[in-house]
């Protein structure tokens, strides 16, 4: 029989690492299972400016997602790197399963976070890691002095296409409106960011290339117009990073019992409860209005406090 953990989280995002602080703290034993590397979605973010207490002069995502990992092991947290696939979660004791390990616990907090939604049009599977991408930090040193575009129009387009802008030769951003999403502040530096140009009322229709991305149909939504850029013929290529929101990853739920919305996000009340008692959602992964490093943080806390609530109760 293998140990019931007081909590398991599934996630190791600013959510997880977040409840599990709290949970370690509270002397609970507590497991947090990551499939991937720590940070979720900060983890391939290049510069965070507004996590409250962080170094002013702003720093990497992964800088940041070291100190909240250290702290989680500092409260004595276990750590799985693991790939649940199946689960039981109605029960007193609910179970996780991949395909080499059982893990049991008495209450769950999924923190599963989200992922880039993918920009939709053709071509697009075809040209991933050949001039498509959804990951400045993780890609922009391959398009050093070649020209790139950038699909979106929110704070992650804006502030990744100024990020790729200290590498590309030239970086327009391709946005469906005539007016970006993106916060006031993030607007005002990259109108003055001279590499960096803007599309508007555009979507992308199709992708080519010779093995690599070197041409791209734009349709202009206002006229109906479709224009196709070629890469310049010294570079032979370009690059297209996608930035237009993200979807949760909660494709593992299905048939659990959980309850998910229309979009497939996780609802629960302000104090993290999901529909299904002992188990919480904290993060991007759950139903909310703003997804932001201190929100995933906060939620992780109550998540936490309410499990241990949930186990004293019962
Ligand atoms: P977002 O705010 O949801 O913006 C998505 C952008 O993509 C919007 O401009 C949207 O256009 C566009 N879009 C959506 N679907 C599209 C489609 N099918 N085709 C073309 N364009 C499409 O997403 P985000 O920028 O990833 O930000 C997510 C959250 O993280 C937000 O809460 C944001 O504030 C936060 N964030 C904060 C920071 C920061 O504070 N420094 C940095 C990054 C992200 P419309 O505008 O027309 O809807």
């Amino acid at each position: 029989m293998s140990k019931i953990y007081d909590v398991v989280i599934i996630g190791a995002g600013p959510a997880g690492l977040a409840a599990g602080l709290y949970a370690g703290r509270a002397r609970l034993s507590t497991l947090i299972i990551e499939k991937g590397q720590d940070g979720g979605q900060i983890a391939i973010t290049d510069e965070i400016q507004n996590y409250p207490g962080q170094k002013v002069e702003g720093e990497s995502g992964p800088s940041l997602i070291a100190r909240m990992t250290e702290q989680c092991v500092k409260f004595g947290v276990e750590r799985a790197k693991d790939t649940i696939n199946g689960m039981e979660l109605q029960g007193a004791v609910k179970v996780l399963r991949s395909a080499k390990a059982e893990y049991q616990a008495k209450t769950v907090i999924i923190a599963t976070g989200a992922f880039p939604r993918p920009i939709g049009c053709k071509g697009e599977k075809e040209f991933m890691g050949k001039g498509v991408s959804y990951c400045a930090t993780c890609d922009a040193n391959f398009f050093e002095d070649f020209e790139v575009f950038v699909v979106g129009g929110g704070d992650s387009a804006v502030e990744e296409a100024m990020y790729l802008t200290k590498f590309a030769r030239k970086v327009t951003v391709i946005h469906r409106r005539d007016e970006l999403r993106a916060a006031k502040s993030i607007q005002e530096r990259a109108f003055k960011n001279d590499k960096l140009f803007f599309m508007w009322d555009s979507v992308v229709t199709e992708l080519n290339g010779d093995g690599l991305l070197s041409s791209m149909t734009v349709k202009n939504v206002k006229t109906g117009e479709l224009t196709t850029y070629e890469a310049d013929e010294d570079d032979g290529m370009f690059g297209v990073f996608g930035f237009i929101g993200t979807l949760p990853c909660t494709g593992i739920f299905a048939d659990t019992g959980l309850k998910l919305n229309e979009a497939g996000y996780i609802p629960t009340d302000e104090d993290m409860h999901t529909n299904i008692p002992g188990v919480f959602a904290a993060g991007d992964v759950r139903v909310k209005s703003l997804r932001q490093v201190v929100t995933a943080a906060a939620d992780g806390a109550i998540a936490a406090t309410q499990a241990e609530k949930y186990i004293n109760e019962q």
